[in-house]
């Protein structure tokens, strides 16, 4: 067969490796520069941040068995410190559970992952597809006829495009969280704790999660420097979406201050990264939206849950039910 999958993120990279792998043709559209999605790392200046996925915590049995025995490892780091919850100003250990979790990030960001991915398959980065085309036989992508797509974006954006060929499915309870991520380098030493981040696991704090990004993995910034990032809460970050990046970055540094004094000072590299979709809130169920035979599928983290592990799923699930139920 010969398939188009839309998005270089995990649930599109790992859907097209697996059909690669059972000797399909596969080509994936991915509208941005670089391949990963929401698995994303930027450098500024001497610091490197994840402003995206923090980690990735290998749980389901495809992706455990594709990160850490099939790709290469070598810039692999586990990440050692756990996740600790902060409320009212205080910091403690909170949900144990969620600290025994193996997680792991990349020496040079979590983009490795998705770029490991890649290798060897057919990405056309830069290409945004804005409709597709039914023929008799399959699908048209840019002109180009394909037996079968698989769609990935997060779901309104997957909505969008199976609109232009007259679809709708089952997505009315999809709901995504929009994120304000903010990248903060310090020309300053973090004092030593005892995690790598914080979560206020009621989602109300304007500061829902805060990575220590050079406690998390070596090299992110420079000795006696500090890297972070903090993301902002679902309503907090709705209600600034659109605010000036300075006035969502000042306002960041003053809830950080609350945390840990004001030692920190002023912040010598700072930038906002906006996340319209960031993860579900509310997700469908691969099943309900996809059946045997179709030649369009739908496979974000959208239907299994916001997860680089359960986006990774999804992709397994799409080229399974692919490839077991269209015939060419
Ligand atoms: C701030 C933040 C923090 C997170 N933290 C974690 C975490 O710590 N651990 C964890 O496991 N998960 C985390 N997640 C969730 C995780 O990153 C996602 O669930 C997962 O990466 C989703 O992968 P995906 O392939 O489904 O979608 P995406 O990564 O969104 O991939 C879809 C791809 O499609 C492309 N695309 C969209 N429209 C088009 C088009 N029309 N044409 C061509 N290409 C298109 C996009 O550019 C993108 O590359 C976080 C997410 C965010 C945003």
């Amino acid at each position: 067969m010969r398939i188009a999958i839309v998005g270089a993120g995990v649930a599109g990279l790992a859907a097209a490796r697996d059909l690669h792998r059972q000797g399909h043709s596969v080509v994936i559209y991915e509208k941005s520069k670089g391949f990963g999605g929401r698995v994303a790392t930027r450098r500024v200046g001497p610091y490197t941040f994840d402003t995206g996925a923090t980690s990735i915590a290998p749980r389901g049995k495809s992706i455990e068995q594709v990160m850490l025995h099939e790709l290469d490892t070598s810039e692999l780091v586990l990440v050692e410190k756990p996740i600790y919850a902060h409320q009212y100003g205080r910091i403690f250990p909170g949900d144990m559970a969620r600290s025994q979790v193996p997680r792991y990030t990349y020496l040079g960001g979590n983009t490795k992952f998705p770029k490991l991915l890649a290798e060897g398959l057919e990405v056309r980065l830069e290409s945004t597809v804005d409709r597709l085309r039914a023929t008799n036989s399959g699908v048209e992508v840019f002109g180009e006829s394909f037996d079968a797509v698989i769609l990935t974006p997060p779901i309104p954006q997957s909505e969008e495009l199976l609109a232009t060929i007259g679809e709708t499915r089952r997505f009315a309870n999809v709901r995504y969280r929009p994120c304000l991520s903010v990248l903060l380098g310090f020309a300053a030493e973090m004092p030593e704790v005892r995690y790598h981040a914080i979560i206020d696991t009621e989602q109300r704090h304007p500061l829902t999660w805060l990575s220590l990004e050079s406690v998390k993995c070596p090299f992110r910034a420079p000795a006696g420097h500090t890297a972070m990032v903090a993301q902002l809460g679902p309503a907090y970050s709705r209600q600034f979406f659109d605010s000036p990046d300075l006035a969502i970055i000042e306002d960041t540094v003053s809830q950080i201050e609350r945390l840990y004094g004001p030692n920190f000072g002023t912040p010598d590299a700072a930038e906002v990264k906006r996340w319209r979709y960031s993860q579900p809130e509310t997700t469908t169920t691969f099943e309900s939206v996809n059946r045997p035979g179709s030649r369009v599928l739908v496979a974000s983290d959208g239907v299994t849950g916001g997860r680089v592990e359960l986006a990774y799923e999804a992709g397994v699930m799409a080229a399974k039910l692919l490839s077991e139920s269209v015939t060419v």
